[in-house]
């Protein structure tokens, strides 16, 4: 008898009745004696025919040479898809021959599936099978789509906490997940947190493959992966912090050998196309779209590969050349790229999915003053040339994450013009687990005074459940009371309306944790500061 989905689910993350492995001793042919799919299973990049599925084998996830125990050894790499969780059909099959220069890993990319279908994989070498993954095709490009469930998350610093917000994502059933990077951090291992990262400070291709093996071994995440697509880019940390094309934010010898081997442990470790692929210089294509039939095309940006450096010392800045016109964000080629597809784009929502903060956010705490280097705001021009070609979208929704806080943002058509008028929103996600528990608060935040474009702040963790149908958006903004605590439950901390054709935030729900909670930690005194502090700009 078919599981029913939920069921299924539980199975995936916990294994339980899916998993089958055998450990005699005379299975002399398995060629592990322990099991090498501790690093789950995952999909992503749906399209109406198909999608990616993905592994790595990893027996000891944590060994210095990042090989996960596999060594050198190359190993056959069975998989099916079925349209049964019970695989007693089965719709497609192949093998896959791993070897260290891939790291071990398995990116399989299915076609000429059905539409809008549910689907099931699993992998198996020699005796050991893997756990099971859902995964979903998206729906024909000319289907008159009624809804869409995104969830949207990023910045997972292991050492901050645990992955409870991945679990409770996945929970809401979206029909994919967006992450916007921060899937891992760099830095070295620290003893002050819940968790510690093993290792230094990520610098070879070793220590970049140990750290996603460190993070994947987490069972929220694993069981948030094997439930649904992930459409996933990287933001700063999965290379280094601040990075800009060729510049890291301190100096480093070979910066440049850094970012190929940090990319290619990024490709390794994500179940994307082979487009996304190191090419020979080491750069890698990570701009894409997801379509959802005529409700929604999904625009996800390369916000750190291309473009110009920060101005000034990369934190808070007034120096002018934030307005130079000749600076770039998304470089020309991906700049031309997302001004055709915009133009030409018949969706009902176009979703810009990106990294860092796309509103104009003036910030004065003492003597600090201006705007941060390292968002939009440090490329003036290039924010505006990416709004005209917004101008041709019917519903412009940007994505970003990037500061560890919730924030609800309208978009204006430039920000230099006062009374400009509102021409999309930004909803700007809080992190999984980065920055810790934060607090709770009224949602309102010290910058507002001279930023009446902000219209939400909160600095839970969390993710953000975004609900398209033709006629509105409704994105619930999530919220857990913890991350230091493995576990906690979430809710919806505040909802946001945004109805077709008019671009604007109507809040309709606002839900603060009970007093007595232990969400309702004090917020700091000085909230100005702790934010810019937060944030890394103090
Ligand atoms: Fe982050
Ligand atoms: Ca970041």
């Amino acid at each position: 008898m078919p599981l029913t989905r939920r069921a299924a689910l539980a199975a995936a993350a916990g294994g339980v009745g899916l998993v089958v492995a055998d450990q005699r001793p005379s299975a002399a042919t398995t060629p592990f004696y322990v099991n090498p799919f501790t690093l789950g299973v995952a999909s992503g990049e749906p399209t109406p025919d198909g999608f990616v599925i993905w592994t790595r084998l990893a027996p000891r996830p944590l060994t210095s040479d990042g090989t996960g125990g596999v060594g050198t050894r190359r190993f056959t790499v069975d998989w099916q898809v079925s349209r049964r969780s019970d695989f007693a059909t089965i719709e497609r099959k192949g093998s896959v021959r791993t070897s260290k220069s891939g790291g071990h890993a398995v990116h399989v990319t299915l076609t000429g599936l059905e539409p809008g279908r549910e689907y099931w994989y699993r992998f198996r070498v020699g005796k050991w099978l893997s756990s099971v993954g859902r995964a979903v095709t998206a729906p024909r490009l000319d289907a008159a789509v009624t809804a869409l469930t995104v969830a949207q998350l990023s910045c997972a610093n292991w050492q901050n906490g645990w992955f409870t917000v991945y679990r409770r994502a996945a929970e809401q059933q979206p029909d994919f997940l967006v992450h916007l990077g921060d899937f891992i951090y760099e830095s070295a291992g620290q003893d002050t947190g819940p968790r510690a990262h093993v290792g230094a400070e990520c610098v070879t291709l070793a220590d970049y493959r140990r750290r996603y093996a460190q993070y994947r071994t987490d069972p929220d995440l694993q069981f948030a992966q094997a439930s649904a697509p992930f459409v996933a880019v990287y933001d700063d940390h999965e290379v280094d912090n601040d990075w800009a094309a060729n510049s890291p934010s301190t100096p480093f010898a070979d910066f440049a050998s850094r970012r190929r081997k940090a990319l290619r442990a990024w490709y390794e470790n994500h179940p994307v196309r082979t487009f996304s692929r190191p090419a020979a210089d080491g750069s890698v294509r990570a701009y894409r779209r997801v379509f959802w039939g005529k409700l929604l095309t999904a625009h996800v940006l390369d916000t750190r590969q291309y473009r110009s450096d920060q101005v000034g010392n990369g934190a808070i800045t007034e120096d002018p050349a934030r307005l130079d016109p000749t600076r770039t964000m998304l470089g020309a080629t991906q700049e031309g790229w997302l001004q055709q597809n915009l133009q030409g784009s018949t969706a009902r929502w176009d979703l810009i999915a990106q990294q860092v903060m796309l509103t104009q956010r003036r910030v004065e705490v003492g003597g600090t003053r201006g705007w941060s280097a390292d968002a939009w705001d440090g490329y003036v021009p290039a924010r505006q040339r990416l709004l005209a070609a917004t101008a041709a979208a019917r519903n412009a929704v940007f994505l970003s994450g990037d500061s560890h806080a919730a924030w609800a943002n309208l978009i204006q058509a430039d920000f230099e013009i006062p009374d400009s008028p509102t021409v999309g929103v930004e909803l700007s996600n809080t992190s999984v687990a980065s920055g810790g528990d934060g607090f709770d608060g009224d949602g309102t935040h010290p910058f507002m005074a001279a930023n009446p474009n902000l219209r939400f702040y909160n600095s839970l963790r969390g993710f953000h459940l975004l609900r398209f149908t033709p006629g509105e958006l409704v994105a619930d903004y999530r919220c857990v009371a913890t991350v230091t605590t493995p576990g906690d439950t979430d809710w919806t901390r505040a909802r946001f309306v945004v109805a077709d054709g008019q671009p604007g935030l109507d809040q309709t729900l606002d839900q603060p944790s009970a007093p007595t909670s232990p969400t309702q930690r004090r917020a700091p005194r000085d909230l100005a500061t702790a934010t810019l502090k937060a944030e890394g700009l103090l």
